[in-house]
């Protein structure tokens, strides 16, 4: 007989993996995760262990994301896909309000409140963790998010450790992975290896405790932290890119005026892209949707991005009419001013912008071109300087 487990660790065998949905289910939650739709590996309801990415890994790099079968059967053996975690906390169209015309007088209404489930993220990398937190400090470190804050607080966390990398990956140089500490209320760590394949679970919180009750665990084996060990040592082995991210702020701010931005500025497409897919990007805009009939109207938030040309528009006239001064807005916000703004990067190093971008434009490579060449004397196209 197995020895038995801890109160907050242990390992269950794959052939009980499926008990942690029933449990979460059962504990009623709406569990959301990854599932493979349209050709990746995206965030959605999950039902049963079948909905999960079984024996699929992506392969990505800048412009570039495919999926392909392993023979492993690997249940999360992929990185990050073109979702995050953002679009349950801060959703990317949410009825504000809505008003009705009620003879002279006008009702205003509230938009829908939320479900009544709470969440259940499973499957969260130590990036998305990383970019949860920063997020919490966006919307609730001074005025409050109602949405976010009522969604985060329910929100059950449940982390994998990620088991290999992608070459889009920097997050050991962001210091937000790949090892997965802090965060979460359960953690999983997928091992396979001749001595099975198996999770080690660890519970952080009072609800992973609980979880972890109901599950059918053993106590961990030398030969389970020897695995852990040697699956660590490869991720990190497998991550190539990186970013200076003590020195991003200063060299951005100093380097307003390169002659890079420009070169930037012909590649990009405003396509906006890369801030749908980053799990930190916050911007937004409302719209009134009016009825036909003028009765009714419906007021909007949706999600929007700093390289749309309308999104810098004040009095009619847009203050960054290039997309080499959006470029530029977009990286020296990320990198350089979130640091003022919320004392913290507003970068994770997941690598999302890198390969969802149609034309393959990576942040680490415009940071290095920063920090190779000088800056020039001020440019004198109206790119940047707009
Ligand atoms: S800027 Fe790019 S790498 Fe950084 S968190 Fe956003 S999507 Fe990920
Ligand atoms: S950097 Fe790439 S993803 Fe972002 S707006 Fe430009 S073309 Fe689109």
């Amino acid at each position: 007989m197995s020895p038995a487990p801890s109160d907050t660790a242990g390992v269950l065998e794959r052939k009980d993996l499926g008990r942690l949905l029933e449990v979460l289910n059962g504990a009623g939650y709406r569990v959301v995760g990854p599932r493979v739709r349209d050709g990746a590996i995206v965030y959605d309801e999950l039902r049963t262990e079948e909905d999960l990415p079984i024996g699929w890994r992506d392969r990505q790099e800048a412009g570039t994301y495919r999926l392909e079968r392993s023979e492993d059967g690997r249940v999360f053996d992929f990185n990050v896909g073109p979702h995050s975690w953002k679009k349950y906390l801060f959703p990317p169209h949410h009825l504000l309000w809505s008003t009705r015309q009620e003879g002279n007088r006008l009702q205003v209404a509230p938009g829908p409140t939320l479900e009544d489930k709470p969440l259940a993220f499973l499957g969260v990398r130590a990036c998305e963790l990383a970019a949860l937190q920063i997020s919490d400090r966006v919307f609730q470190g001074g005025v409050v998010d109602p949405t976010y804050s009522q969604r985060r607080s329910s929100a059950l966390i449940i982390a994998v450790e990620c088991s290999t990398s992608a070459p889009t990956c920097f997050c050991p140089s962001m210091r937000t992975g790949p090892e997965v500490t802090q965060g979460f209320d359960l953690s999983l760590r997928e091992l396979l290896s001749p001595w099975g394949h198996r999770f080690l679970v660890e519970a952080a919180t009072d609800r992973g405790r609980a979880l972890l009750r109901q599950l059918p665990l053993r106590a961990g084996t030398e030969e389970d932290q020897g695995d852990l060990g040697a699956q660590r040592a490869r991720v990190r082995a497998g991550i190539q890119r990186s970013l200076p991210v003590d020195e991003a702020h200063d060299l951005l701010q100093e380097n307003l005026e390169h002659p890079r931005w420009e070169t930037v500025g012909r590649r990009c497409l405003a396509c906006t892209n890369c801030t749908m897919a980053c799990p930190t990007c916050f911007c937004s805009t409302t719209e009134e949707v009016p009825s036909l009939s003028g009765e009714t109207s419906e007021h909007f938030r949706r999600w929007d991005s700093c390289f749309n040309l309308a999104f810098s528009q004040l009095h009619t006239i847009s203050v960054r009419s290039s997309i080499a001064s959006r470029y530029r807005q977009w990286l020296n916000h990320k990198l350089g001013t979130w640091w003022d703004q919320f004392g913290t990067s507003g970068c994770v190093g997941c690598g999302r912008c890198i390969t969802w971008c149609p034309v393959g434009i990576d942040l680490t490579e415009e940071l290095a071109a920063l920090r190779a060449k000088a800056p020039s004397t001020p440019t004198t196209a109206q790119g940047a300087k707009a």
